[in-house]
C-alpha cells in the first residue's frame, strides 16, 4: 500500500522521446535481425541493404532507394548525382537543420538561404522566385517537423526555370502532399534514420529516393568509391555507405512505420483538443497536406519561460531550432546579417517542441497540456493587478 501511495505522489515524467519504450515492443525481432547478420558476417552492403532498399523505396511509393550512412550524406550525393558543384547555387529555407545547407557547401555549391512561410514553418514559394539568379541549379525544399512543402508551385517554378528539386525528407518519412508521398515529389529526396526520426536506426543511417533509374545507379557507385565492380573505379566517389546492421534493423522497423505515423497524428489530434483556446499558436496542416508530426511545434512569446516550467513538472521540451542557419558562425561569410529573415527569427525565439513519439499516451498528452494551459493562465493572471497577488509560485516569474 505504501508503495502504491509513493507511486501516485510521485511526479510524471515525460521525455521528449522515448526510444527505449519503442524498442521494449520489438526487441525479439530486432535481436533476432541484428544477429543474423552477426552470424552470417555479412557487414558490407548485402542482402539487408537491398532488401531494405526495395522496401523503403516501395514504402516512398517510388522506384529505388539508395542507403546512406547518414542523412547528410544522402543530401550531399543526391546533390553530386545531378552534377551540382562549385559555382552553381542551390535555395534552401533559413529555417531547418543545419545539415540541409552543409550538404550543398560540402559540394562546393552556395547555399542561397530564403525565409519561411509563418503557417508552415517550410520554405516561402514566393522568396524562392525572388532568389533565382542565372546560377540557380536546384532548391532543396525541406519538409520541416514532418510536414510536407509547397510542392506544385515550387514544381511549376523549378520546371519554368530548368531547376532540379531535391527534397529534404529527413523529417517527413510517410509524409503525404496531395496525396503523394515525400520522396516521390522532386527529382530526388534524401531521408535521414537518425534515431530520433520517426524511422531511427540504432546508430546514423539515411538513404536516397529518386525513380530516376540513372541517378539511383550513380548514387550506388558514389557511395561505394565510385565502384559498380570491385576495384574498378569510374570515378573518385565516397564511402558512405548504409551500415547493414543498420539495414537489418530499418528493416524491422519498417514494418511498424505506419502505425507509429498514425499513432503520432492520433497523438498530435490530441494535443489540439487538449490545447484548444489556449493561449498558444498550434501546428496545423494545410489544405492537401498530410503531416507525419516528427514535431509537434507550439510558438509562444514566453518560450524560455514555458519551457522552464514544463521541466519543473518533469516535461522535457525541444527547441527546433534556436539559432537561425544565417546567423551561426560557420555562415558567417554568407554575409546575412539579424532580421533578413524576420519569420525564421521569430521561429528560433518562439518556437517549443513537445514530447512527441508514438508511444506517448493520452494521460501524458493531458498532464503535458494542463502544464501549458496552467503556465499560460498564470501568465494571463499576472498582467492583472488585482490577481496578481494571489497567484502563489509565478509560473512566468
Ligand atoms: C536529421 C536531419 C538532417 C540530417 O540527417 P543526419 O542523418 O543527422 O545526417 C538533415 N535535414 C534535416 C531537416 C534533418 O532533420
Amino acid at each position: 500500500m505504501s508503495t502504491q501511495m509513493l507511486m501516485h505522489s510521485k511526479q510524471p515524467q515525460v521525455p521528449f522521446v522515448d526510444l527505449a519504450a519503442q524498442y521494449r515492443t520489438i526487441e525479439r525481432e530486432i535481436n533476432e535481425a541484428t544477429s543474423r547478420v552477426i552470424q552470417q558476417t555479412d557487414f558490407i552492403l548485402g542482402r539487408e541493404v537491398s532488401l531494405f532498399e526495395e522496401e523503403f523505396a516501395a514504402f516512398c511509393e517510388a522506384k529505388y532507394a539508395v542507403g546512406m550512412d547518414s542523412g547528410t550524406s544522402a543530401l550531399e550525393l543526391a546533390l553530386r548525382a545531378f552534377d551540382i558543384g562549385p559555382g552553381d547555387e542551390v535555395i534552401t529555407a533559413a529555417n531547418s537543420f543545419i545539415a540541409s545547407a552543409l550538404a550543398i557547401s560540402h559540394v562546393g555549391a552556395t547555399p542561397i538561404l530564403v525565409d519561411v512561410d509563418p503557417s508552415t514553418h517550410t520554405v516561402d514559394v514566393s522568396a524562392i522566385e525572388s532568389a533565382i539568379t542565372p546560377r540557380t541549379k536546384a532548391v532543396l525544399p525541406v519538409h520541416l517537423y514532418g510536414h510536407p512543402a509547397h510542392m506544385d508551385p515550387i514544381r511549376q517554378l523549378a520546371d519554368k526555370h530548368g531547376l532540379v528539386i531535391i527534397e529534404d525528407a529527413c523529417q517527413a518519412h510517410g509524409a503525404r502532399y496531395k496525396r503523394k508521398r515525400a520522396g516521390s515529389l522532386g527529382h530526388a529526396a534524401a531521408f535521414s534514420f537518425y534515431p530520433g526520426k520517426n524511422l531511427g536506426a540504432y546508430g546514423d543511417a539515411g538513404a536516397v529516393v529518386t525513380n530516376d533509374l540513372g541517378v539511383a545507379r550513380r548514387l550506388e557507385m558514389l557511395r561505394n568509391y565510385g565502384q559498380k565492380e570491385k576495384y574498378h573505379h569510374q570515378f573518385r566517389g565516397y564511402n558512405r555507405r548504409l551500415d547493414t546492421l543498420q539495414a537489418a534493423v530499418l528493416r524491422v522497423k519498417l514494418k511498424y512505420l505506419e502505425k507509429w505515423n498514425a499513432a503520432r497524428c492520433r497523438n498530435a489530434t490530441l494535443y489540439h483538443q487538449f490545447l484548444d483556446g489556449c493561449n498558444v499558436v498550434l501546428p496545423h496542416e494545410v489544405a492537401g497536406a498530410e503531416s507525419v508530426w516528427h514535431l509537434y511545434v507550439i510558438r509562444t512569446e514566453q518560450r524560455d519561460a514555458l519551457k522552464e516550467h514544463l521541466l519543473t513538472r518533469g516535461i522535457s521540451a525541444g527547441i527546433h531550432y534556436p539559432i537561425p542557419i544565417h546567423l551561426q558562425p560557420a555562415y558567417r561569410d554568407l554575409g546575412h546579417k539579424r532580421g533578413d529573415f524576420p519569420v525564421t527569427e521569430s521561429c528560433a525565439e518562439q518556437v517549443l517542441s513537445l514530447p512527441m513519439y508514438a508511444e506517448l499516451t493520452q494521460d501524458q498528452i493531458e498532464y503535458v497540456a494542463k502544464a501549458i494551459r496552467d503556465f499560460m493562465s498564470a501568465g494571463q493572471d499576472a498582467h492583472s493587478v488585482s490577481k496578481s497577488l494571489d497567484q502563489g509560485p509565478s509560473a512566468s516569474a
